[in-house]
């Protein structure tokens, strides 16, 4: 039976993830206004969230939905491990706290494909809007915001060697990625405040639970959303096993994800109509884009045994956790890429293609796998991937996970690039810096030299770096699934506000760049 339980709202938000929870917190601001925030995850109260160094813990936790990709044919028919997080703040409670906007072209792109409203220009104001940077407000940076943006507490010395080794081969020192230029080496700024991890949940959410016209409803999985017409309505949600619904006066807004957000509307009949008719569907609207042009950033790891106790493969011990509890300082307060750099593998690109993120750490299967002893190592991230993939349903069944079709490397170009990533990587690792800790090459390893070795190295290795975006895309083309102002095509009442409806995957990771789109979106609405 279907529960109506106190159920009108203006806005009906289903998911409480880096988007949702923005949404959720810019909308109450009007008291004249009722808000509803579905979230099918449960509370953020998991000490792994707020202890930084902690983060790979919560990797296929009750916190995570582990989706898998369906067998990569380009990756020797692997499937990969898709981490997401199920829990308010979504993926931001479980993400690597990596502060990075993008390169200002990538915005610029998404405005000339017919995006008025999102270039670099158009977009600055509301990444400076959501920010309170450690170092201050200025030309590109915000003070006073409700997210903490922060320099690391205490970084290790191996990533200091790491952005010595970048400037040793000649690339320059980058103070700020986020600031005038992108390219160089330096030392990531963290979403993290006094040391721990600052996420979308306590940068926006909790600030605003006490406001009396905003309901959040955690453990409640959206199923449908409901139409009169080509009108939403309202959404369905599954919560302690009961079926409920919620009415939307105004709009039913879905940050779901990149992941659930297509699945949802597809589940709603709104998608590829010979995809919802073969599965019993009825259609809503024929949306051919929903679930289309999935992109997501590949990586390639290369790491290295080393030699002096300093790196953090053994940094859980008491004394650390004391320091961490006590001072909020210490090993523990790590996001373990802490240091990197953006390369541009030819000068006459307008954007570096290659990201490389440092841990001083062994990070092998996304920290599943622990060797012994000390390492450190990167991650050679493909920036601009030519791969488009999809995601289809593979049933009605809600709770079902969908089918996660990446298609990585399908572009033989990719693949050459995630090459070059790891022969630069290894040049960053023989360099001077790196002399007083480098042991043996422990990935890829000294017996894999030629480039079809690397190519295969990289078939029976790479990974995701979990930014999947664009699978219901803004734009005004066939496949775009929503327009410049994020409404669905051909629907009322109905918004995407989350990574999906980026058109293009931006050079760099996707945290950022959603509470941005958040922010813009919240206040398209309330104008
Ligand atoms: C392990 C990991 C590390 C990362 N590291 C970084 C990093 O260092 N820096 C960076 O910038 N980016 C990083 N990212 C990426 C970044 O966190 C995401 O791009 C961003 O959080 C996406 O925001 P979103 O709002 O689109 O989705 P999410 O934050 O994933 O939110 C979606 C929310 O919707 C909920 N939901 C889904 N389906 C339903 C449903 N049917 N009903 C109700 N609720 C539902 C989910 O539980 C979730 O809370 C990382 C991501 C992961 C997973």
């Amino acid at each position: 039976m279907i529960q109506r339980i106190a159920n009108m709202f203006d806005y009906v938000i289903v998911g409480a993830g880096s988007a949702g929870c923005v949404m959720a917190s810019r909308l109450s601001e009007d008291p004249s206004v009722r808000v509803l925030l579905l979230e099918a995850g449960g509370p953020d109260t998991r000490r792994e969230i707020r202890i930084p160094a902690a983060f790979a813990k919560l990797f296929r936790s009750e916190c995570d939905w582990a989706y898998s990709t369906e067998p990569q044919p380009r990756l020797n028919n692997r499937r990969l491990y898709w981490p997401r997080g199920k829990v308010l703040g979504g993926s931001s409670s479980i993400n690597a706290m990596v502060y990075i906007r993008g390169h200002h072209s990538d915005f610029d792109d998404w405005a000339a494909l017919g995006n008025p409203g999102w270039s670099f220009a158009d977009v600055l104001s509301y990444f400076k809007k959501a920010e309170d940077n450690q170092r201050g407000a200025s030309e590109y940076h915000g003070a006073g915001g409700p997210l903490a943006v922060s320099d690391l507490r205490s970084p290790n010395v191996l990533s200091d060697a790491f952005v010595e080794a970048g400037v040793e081969l000649g690339f320059p020192r980058n103070p700020d990625f986020n600031g005038a230029g992108q390219e160089g080496f330096g030392f990531y700024q963290v979403t993290q405040k006094r040391g721990a991890r600052h996420s979308a949940a306590d940068a926006y959410l909790k600030p605003a639970l006490a406001r009396p016209n905003l309901t959040v409803r955690s453990g409640a999985h959206a199923t449908q959303v409901l139409f009169e017409g080509r009108r939403a309505v309202g959404v369905a949600y599954l919560r302690g096993g009961h079926a409920e619904e919620a009415r939307a006066g105004r709009e039913v807004i879905l940050c779901g994800g990149t992941v659930n957000s297509p699945q949802l509307l597809l589940l709603s009949g709104v998608g590829p109509a010979g995809q919802l008719r073969a599965l019993g569907i009825r259609v809503v609207a024929d949306l051919r884009g929903v679930g289309e042009n999935l992109q997501d950033h590949l990586e390639i790891v290369v790491g290295h045994q080393c030699t002096q106790p300093v790196s953090l493969d053994r940094a859980e011990t008491l004394g650390n956790l004391l320091q961490y509890v006590l001072f909020r300082r210490g090993p523990l307060t790590s996001n373990v890429a802490e240091s990197g750099g953006f390369v541009k593998t030819r000068p006459d690109l307008p954007a570096p293609d290659l990201q490389y993120m440092f841990g001083p750490v062994y990070y092998l299967d996304h920290g599943f796998t622990r060797p012994k002893g000390y390492g450190f190592g990167l991650v050679a991230v493909l920036l601009r991937p030519q791969s488009r993939g999809r995601i289809t349903l593979r049933s009605t069944d809600p709770l079902a996970h969908p089918a996660i079709h990446a298609n990585y490397l399908s572009s033989d170009a990719d693949l050459t690039l995630l090459v070059d990533g790891v022969k630069l990587g290894r040049r960053l690792f023989a360099a001077k810096p790196f002399d007083p800790y480098r042991g043996p090459e422990a990935r890829p390893g000294a017996q894999v030299q030629t480039d079809a070795e690397i190519a295969n190295h990289i078939r029976r290795h790479a990974e995701s770096i979990y930014h999947p975006v664009g699978t219901c895309k803004m734009g005004a083309d066939p496949l775009a699934v929503v327009d410049a102002q994020l409404r669905v095509r051909g629907i009322a009442g109905l918004r995407v506000v989350d990574a999906s409806v980026m058109p293009v995957l931006i050079g760099g990771n996707t945290n950022a760049a959603t509470l941005m789109l958040a922010e813009k979106a919240a206040t398209l609405i309330r104008r």
